[in-house]
């Protein structure tokens, strides 16, 4: 039997009718070469940005069932279009939405999580050797609600699918794979051939905008091999894959970083039990997200905390923190920082990875204001001016440059 492929197209690949066209030509290439095709699309382009803007021009707090109805147009455009252009090439098509499919998921709109996907529908489809073509992001609830997924969506729907067909999965998308670190910020920057799902899943906690996390996540859960690559060309991308022995002699993978984080300092709080989680409570029942935090040694019964989060989270923070002036003590906080965070499994079986990096960081004369480590990373806060040169240093002295 022909072996089933599931080909994800992102929006950048379908953003107009010429690149549709072209990603139906591809279509067909990969059917010639003996497959049976499950395509998933995005909305082209922009879509889902503007229709969103559509609905906050009418209000501030749109009703979530139907911004879920208003959402999951944008891909539908694209499996029709997409389906119509490989019919014209004389090759049989069916474009199914998410509800057509049989994508069952929870009924939190917005951000619903896929429960059970139906095989059936797309396994008769593909018996009558037709190329199924099925709109990501989206689904279903048992009582026949539209849902989506949360943004970015259709790489969870396209894994999610690949776990059930048992098939490949092929992520298209408008760069070659996943690179070692930002070819905006550091020129040598090179592409990954083979990543673990811990790896990636790390890279995107710490700021990488790589894949969706959600997706990674299945694709571990269900052992699914996900090949990112371009849609513009037929170079090789980046398998995600489990990970191997061999995989741990690569020291460290990437370097990620995070130019979002804002860093504040609560300077002579009392040193007394309960006045840390006091802090934190506070700041997490105003939904603020703390990343990194160091306390240092106490003098005279005092402490000072620093935490890192994330810029949109600084006002409702402020407003937490200040309340604490009253009793002497003084909040500062710097904006001008930046995380910058190397990652790789290898690192569980090399001794001196921090030291390497720390001493990279030092020779090019870069600062560093707070480290955190976990098995598989180190991340260190930095001041934002320096950050090019930093992950410049940091990228060569683990051997990634191209
Ligand atoms: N169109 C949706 C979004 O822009 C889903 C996706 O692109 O994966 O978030
Ligand atoms: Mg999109």
């Amino acid at each position: 039997m022909e072996k089933i492929v599931i080909m994800k197209f992102g929006g950048s690949s379908v953003g107009d009718v010429s690149k549709i066209k072209n990603v139906a030509d591809k279509i067909l290439a990969k059917k010639k070469a003996g497959y049976k095709i499950v395509v998933v699309v995005s909305a082209p382009g922009d879509t889902t940005d503007d229709l969103l803007k559509m609905a906050y021009d009418i209000t501030k707090n749109p009703d979530d069932r139907e911004m879920d109805v208003l959402l999951s147009t944008g891909e539908q455009i694209s499996i029709s279009l997409l389906s119509i252009s490989i019919k014209v090439k004389g090759i049989d098509a069916i474009s199914l939405t998410g509800s057509q499919v049989g994508i069952l998921t929870t009924d939190s709109h917005t951000k619903a999580k896929i429960k059970e996907i139906s095989s059936e529908k797309i396994l008769l489809e593909l018996a009558h050797n037709k190329i199924v073509i099925v709109a990501g992001f989206q689904g279903v609830t048992e009582d026949k609600t539209i849902t989506t997924l949360g943004r970015g969506g259709s790489d969870l729907s396209a894994v999610a699918l690949a776990a059930v067909l048992e098939a490949e999965c092929e992520i298209y998308t408008d760069v070659e794979g996943i690179y070692t670190t930002d070819p905006r910020i550091v020129e040598k920057a090179t592409k990954i051939d083979y990543i673990s799902y811990d790896e990636i899943l790390e890279m995107a906690s710490l700021g990488a905008g790589v894949m969706h996390a959600r997706a990674v996540e299945v694709g571990k859960k269900y052992g699914v091999v996900i090949h990112v690559r371009s849609t513009f060309t037929e170079t090789e991308g980046t398998y995600i894959v489990e990970e191997d022995s061999a995989m741990e002699d690569v020291v460290v993978r990437g370097v990620v970083f995070d130019k979002n984080q804002v860093k504040i300092s609560v300077l002579h709080i009392p040193d007394e039990p309960g006045v840390a989680a006091s802090l934190f409570e506070s700041l997490a029942k105003s939904e603020v997200n703390v990343d990194m935090i160091i306390q240092s040694t106490a003098e005279n019964n005092k402490n000072n905390i620093s935490f890192t989060i994330d810029k949109s989270d600084l006002a409702k923070a402020m407003i937490v923190v200040k309340v604490l002036e009253e009793n002497g003590t003084k909040i500062l906080y710097d904006d001008e920082v930046a995380k910058i965070s190397i990652v790789g499994v290898g690192m569980k079986s090399h001794a001196a990875v921090a030291s390497t990096m720390f001493k990279a960081l030092a020779d090019n004369e870069v600062n560093i204001h707070m480290i955190s480590t976990s098995e598989i990373k180190v991340s260190c806060v930095i001041d934002f001016v320096k950050l090019e040169v930093a992950a410049t240093a940091v990228h060569k002295v683990f051997g990634l440059d191209s």
